[in-house]
């Protein structure tokens, strides 16, 4: 076995230990899928199981679902995020991450299900719209290339494998809307699937809480942006600060593409040498405080 498929074999079976983890009625052990790969597989109001899958589950939001979630609720980043979510953790990372909050009765239900089914449907969650596939990449970070993989997870109550409808993984992905959501979240994705190879690395509060913002709080990013040192720190075109500022999607993709350059120095963002010089004097400063506070605290202990 060659070392680059030692490595895939290991993302995969990360992979499916987290899944495994996840899904404890699974009565199968989650296979792995390639895009062509085919499923049989019906999801339709009617069906004996309908929305049973809306209820007790942890739906992961990334950047484009709270995106497209607050403001198809008409609502601010603020409103969304303190009404409708908490904070949770990405699974073997301890990189914080946004989660639809359940209702707090008997089946812990999505705040969106009716008997009718999903209210938010058009707008729905990336996690939601994958469902029953979940999917995997390994990235060969070195080399610029990556392998997608996905995974089928067949749940007890999941009727809808027992139809007989064919698809392909793509195909179903396409139908579900899912490549909008694919491209627009790339970086972050790219961010997280890094941060979940290398493990429960330590990343500085500071990089923890960019992470969080980033992932979460557009509105708050924006603030970041215009309201802070950061446009004289980076030496960025004026057109794309043009775009960032009239156009939210821009300024959605550009935050992910800054928070993968911010947490890996992956992607091609310049920074200022005057910044550079003052971020480094700050370092030193900060570094001289520690060290003199120390001094004194040794100082003052009893012998
Ligand atoms: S967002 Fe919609 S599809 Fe997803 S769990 Fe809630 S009700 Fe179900
Ligand atoms: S078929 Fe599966 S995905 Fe569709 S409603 Fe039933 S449990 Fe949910």
């Amino acid at each position: 076995m060659n070392s680059e498929q030692k490595g895939f074999d290991e993302g995969l079976s990360e992979v499916k230990e987290d899944v495994e983890a996840k899904v404890k009625k699974s009565v199968v052990v989650p296979e792995y899928l390639t895009g062509q790969s085919k499923i049989y597989f019906r999801c339709y109001p009617g069906i004996g199981c309908f929305t049973k899958c809306c209820s007790g589950t942890r739906i992961l939001l990334s950047p484009y679902d709270i995106y497209a979630l607050k403001k198809r609720l008409g609502m601010t980043y603020n409103e969304f995020l303190a009404t409708y979510t908490r904070q949770s953790f990405i699974d073997n990372t301890p990189l914080p991450i946004t989660i639809l909050k359940m209702k707090n009765d008997e089946t812990k239900s999505c705040p969106f299900v009716t008997a009718e089914g999903c209210t938010v449907y058009a707008d729905r969650p990336l996690t939601c719209r994958y469902y029953p596939i979940g999917m995997g990449i390994m990235k060969q970070f070195d080399k610029g290339t990556g392998t997608n993989f996905f995974i089928k997870i067949k749940e007890d109550h999941c009727l809808g494998h027992n139809e007989d409808k064919a698809w392909t993984i793509d195909k179903w992905r396409a139908d579900q809307g899912s490549t909008v959501y694919d491209e627009i979240n790339n970086d972050w994705m790219e961010v997280v699937l890094k941060a979940k190879t290398l493990g429960m690395v330590e990343f500085s509060q500071k990089s923890l809480s960019l992470f969080f913002m980033v992932s979460s709080n557009l509105d708050a990013f924006r603030k970041f942006v215009f309201e802070s040192n950061f446009l004289n720190a980076y030496d960025i075109e004026p057109e794309v600060v043009k775009r960032i500022k009239e156009d939210e999607i821009e300024l959605l993709k550009f935050s992910l593409s800054w928070l993968r350059f911010t947490m890996y120095g992956e992607g091609d963002f310049k920074v200022r040498e005057e910044a550079r010089k003052k971020a480094r004097e700050r370092l030193i400063a900060e570094r001289e405080e520690q060290a003199r506070l120390e001094r004194e605290r040794s100082h003052k202990e009893p012998d």
